[in-house]
């Protein structure tokens, strides 16, 4: 099992791959996956499940997923795809329910959605299994500022009792985010602010790296430069 930052920038796109020989699992599919996982050598179309856990529905970590599930389609994909996502997420269910009304006849694949309640648990085989943790976010617009709060997950993929990986998606300070990270063998943290700014709902680079300290090892992604 492998993980990989694809491709990780604020208010464009964020995916990460995890391939295994027997699933493929994304954690974010922003703009550019199909681009990104070609890039990657994934051979299409896939022979082993996909999992696609989604951290929230702002545009930057769902924006491919139409693209993405089109292009399978295409390929006459028939291995599963299953999407993940946090409860009240109405963009990700309204993205792939008009994929699925509009070609209703015609998809290859078994595709199912998934609301997630946090602390949920997903097994992905007998050894792999997927946790959702609650995380605090909000939109913010030019012309309308500070948007209320929206569902949005962290997610901690474990092998075993090891803690393999853990990622944040977009948040700010919160409550779970020590017990999402702890002894992570490697986390993915977010770090959209730039140093000394603070907001509700993003990490600037010094909370993000204070943070990082819980884990056995991490990296900074969603960052701005
Ligand atoms: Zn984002
Ligand atoms: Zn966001």
């Amino acid at each position: 099992m492998l993980h990989k930052v694809l491709y990780s920038y604020a208010g464009i796109a964020t995916q990460i791959l995890i391939q295994d020989p027997h699933f493929i699992i994304l954690l974010d599919s922003g703009d550019g996956i199909i681009r990104d996982l070609l890039e990657e050598n994934v051979v299409f179309p896939l022979t082993v499940p996909l999992y696609i856990f989604l951290s929230h529905g702002h545009y930057d970590h769902c924006g491919g997923l139409f693209s993405l599930l089109g292009f399978l389609r295409m390929l006459g994909q028939t291995s599963p795809v299953r999407i993940y996502y946090p409860a009240g997420s109405n963009e990700i269910k309204g993205l792939v329910n008009l994929f699925k009304s509009s070609y209703s006849d015609t998809i290859p694949f078994e595709l199912k959605m998934c609301d997630l309640q946090p602390q949920t648990e997903i097994a992905i085989t007998k050894e792999v299994r997927v946790v959702a943790y609650e995380m605090r976010h909000m939109g913010s617009t030019r012309s309308h500022g500070m948007l209320p709060e929206i569902p949005a997950f962290g997610y901690a993929i474990f092998k075993g009792s090891e803690k393999w990986l853990a990622y944040t998606g977009d948040t700010g300070i919160n409550e779970n985010l020590p017990i999402l990270l702890e002894d992570a063998s490697h986390a993915y943290i977010e770090a959209t602010n730039l140093s000394a700014q603070h907001s509700e709902y993003h990490l600037n680079k010094e909370e993000a790296i204070e943070l990082g300290r819980l884990t056995k090892n991490f990296t900074l992604v969603h960052t701005r430069k």
